[in-house]
């Protein structure tokens, strides 16, 4: 059981300090939706904080998109910690923000949050049978219990949980200062990496095929960039027009090299939050090239981003004793 009173005492005991400029956490949603991020400034807005199966959202975003805001002319910036939510993978964000200086440790005030599993909305629809709004939900004695407008639902979790919580090694935060309720046992050791030996059992032919089916169908909304936590160039070459890297047209060329430029990016960087796939409009499996990058960084390299704060980026880093002989 979630204790939120507990929550919101610990939010509004940090946004009381003078050191704190606001708190980031979850909310019920509006306009149909049943999560919205929330951003409390006021001890007062604390009461609407929630931690609930529906928290999906990774928070850790907003460390770089709210902090690289132009400040107006004439104003100082406002130098004081933001104190953020994480669940497990969420929190591996922060570290890996961290290593590659994205954020300072002294900017930050981490409230760690033991998770046991977001759901999977659309795996909800398909239990049902129907499109429904789940409006409500909590972790309950190994079930999740649905709200639903016409009343309440019960489901096995393994049932609903989204595909990454199945399979999730760091349900209990890597780093935080607060911690928010009791540390959970793991229910996973060890990525066997399930999904990407299927693709990698495929034919060169098969998988050419398999990905240009997917990424015919990707729009370039870039919702998946724009969620990412890991994506926070200021100037991203998606975005530029001389050179234009990758051209903004929508066709399968441009998306290719558009959805193979973006995981090249990642590799050694992607936490594994499963975000970029959650809000793809299109459902394009992105997490499966993700995963195959993990994979290979993990076999040559031996090396897990957003673990240890102190650990250097993989991608701005080499040994002396690597086996490729372009290491001299
Ligand atoms: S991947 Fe782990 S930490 Fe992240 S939402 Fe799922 S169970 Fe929670
Ligand atoms: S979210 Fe999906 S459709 Fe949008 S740019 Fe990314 S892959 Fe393409
Ligand atoms: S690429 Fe996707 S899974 Fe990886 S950190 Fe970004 S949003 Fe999360």
């Amino acid at each position: 059981m979630v204790d939120l009173e507990n929550l919101r005492t610990i939010a509004k005991e940090t946004i009381s300090r003078e050191d704190v400029k606001y708190f980031i956490g979850w909310r019920e949603g509006t306009y149909g939706f049943s999560v919205s991020p929330h951003f409390v400034r006021e001890p007062a807005e604390a009461d609407k904080l929630i931690f609930s199966p529906l928290c999906s959202n990774n928070l850790a975003t907003y460390l770089t998109l709210a902090e690289k805001l132009p400040v107006p002319r004439g104003q100082e910036p406002d130098t004081r910690k933001v104190a953020l939510m994480v669940k497990g993978c969420d929190s591996r964000a922060v570290v890996q923000l961290l290593v590659e200086r994205g954020i300072e440790r002294e900017q930050v005030v981490v409230i760690g949050c033991p998770c046991q599993g977001v759901i999977d909305t659309k795996k909800v629809e398909q239990l049902l049978g129907q499109p429904e709004n789940v409006v409500r939900a909590r972790w309950e004695k190994g079930k999740i219990i649905c709200q639903l407008p016409d009343g309440e639902k019960e489901f096995i979790k393994e049932e609903v949980l989204a595909q990454k919580c199945l399979k999730c090694r760091y349900p209990n935060p890597v780093i935080y200062d607060i911690l928010f309720g009791e540390k959970v046992e793991p229910w996973c050791q060890e990525e066997d990496f399930q999904e990407v030996k299927e693709i990698e059992g495929l034919t060169l032919q098969e998988r050419w095929d398999y990905w240009q089916e997917k990424f015919s169908s990707c729009i370039r909304c870039y919702s998946c960039r724009n969620v990412c936590p890991l994506c926070y160039c200021e100037d991203c070459i998606l975005d530029r027009l001389n050179p234009t890297w990758i051209n903004r047209s929508v066709n399968i060329s441009e998306n290719t090299a558009f959805q193979l430029s973006r995981a090249f990016h990642l590799a050694g960087r992607c936490i594994e939050c499963g975000e970029c796939e959650r809000v793809c409009p299109v459902n394009i499996p992105l997490m499966k090239l993700n995963k195959k990058l993990s994979k290979a960084v993990k076999e040559m390299f031996d090396f897990e981003p957003g673990l240890d704060p102190e650990a250097k980026p993989l991608q701005a880093s080499y040994r002396p004793d690597d086996k490729e002989d372009f290491i001299l």
